[in-house]
């Protein structure tokens, strides 16, 4: 049990890789805040905790685009149960269109969710871990478009781009504060973002799964491990860094 007497809030718990890790952080002994906006995948995903880990997990509703939103689930979790440890800013969208094509709309909207809701978390919840002086983890899901390009994903490099800049800042300014601040780079991972790309024709997962060295598509389970080390004791010093977990994607050479 390595987060055992912890509490983690985990946004995007409602479904793919969030739930995963919300899953196996309770696992390991962790309460739960699970935040998203669909109420039934979060309230769902809160019984399966209960019901087979025995811990503690509260849905909580919110766009994490929206401040008030952010302010007021932090608030419920902290009244539920009186800290957060861990924040693992999971909620994303992802989209693929060509630059020329993009609309300001599309542009906004994943830099809105993305970028913006990941700062809002890091915000509101770094506040309450440098008030209460225990120091903590903070766990920012980034993309290997923040490390090399695929056409068609402008907005959503910037996102992640974004988010993986933000995360080594945070780690210098909260050091202080022993809070640790690290993001993971998935590669490819079989979830509803990445169904929607297999649908429309952006991604053909045969074609996919020859060029990934581990030889297969990334489970959701395979983030969950490495988000409950960078949660855990065991990193106290990594810090400022990103775990790359894509089956050797990057190290390939291309993506
Ligand atoms: P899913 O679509 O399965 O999950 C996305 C989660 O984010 C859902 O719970 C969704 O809930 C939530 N979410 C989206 N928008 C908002 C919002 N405005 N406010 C609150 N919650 C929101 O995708 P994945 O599990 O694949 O993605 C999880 C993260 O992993 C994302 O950040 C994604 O960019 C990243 N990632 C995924 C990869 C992959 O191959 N799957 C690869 C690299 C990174 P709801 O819509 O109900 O609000």
């Amino acid at each position: 049990m390595r987060l055992q007497h912890r509490v983690a809030l985990v946004t995007g718990g409602g479904r793919g890789i969030g739930a995963a890790i919300a899953r196996r952080m309770a696992d390991e002994g962790a309460d739960v805040c699970l935040v998203s906006r669909t109420f039934s995948e979060l309230e769902e995903q809160a019984r399966w905790i209960e019901e087979n880990t025995g811990r503690r997990a509260l849905p909580a509703t919110a766009d994490v685009r929206r401040p008030e939103d952010v302010r007021q689930t932090v608030r419920t979790a902290l009244e539920a149960f009186g800290k957060i440890d861990i924040l693992v800013n999971c909620a994303g969208i992802s989209v693929a269109d060509a630059s020329e094509e993009l609309s300001f709309e599309q542009w906004k909207e994943c830099l809105d969710i993305n970028l913006d809701g990941t700062f809002l978390y890091c915000q509101e919840v770094g506040r309450h871990m440098i008030e209460r002086g225990q120091g903590g983890k903070i766990i920012n899901i980034t993309s290997v478009v923040a490390h090399a390009a695929i056409p068609g994903r402008a907005a959503y490099a910037a996102s992640k781009g974004g988010v993986k800049q933000l995360t080594q800042n945070l780690a210098v300014e909260w050091g202080k504060h022993n809070i640790q601040v690290n993001s993971i780079t998935p590669g490819y991972i079989y979830t509803e973002i990445f169904r929607r790309f297999v649908e429309q024709g952006v991604h053909q997962p045969e074609k996919l799964e020859a060029r990934i060295p581990a030889g297969r598509m990334g489970r959701v389970e395979d983030i969950a491990g490495p988000a409950v080390f960078l949660a855990s004791s065991d990193s106290d010093y990594v810090t400022g860094t990103t775990l790359i977990v894509d089956g050797g994607v990057l190290a390939n050479g291309y993506i």
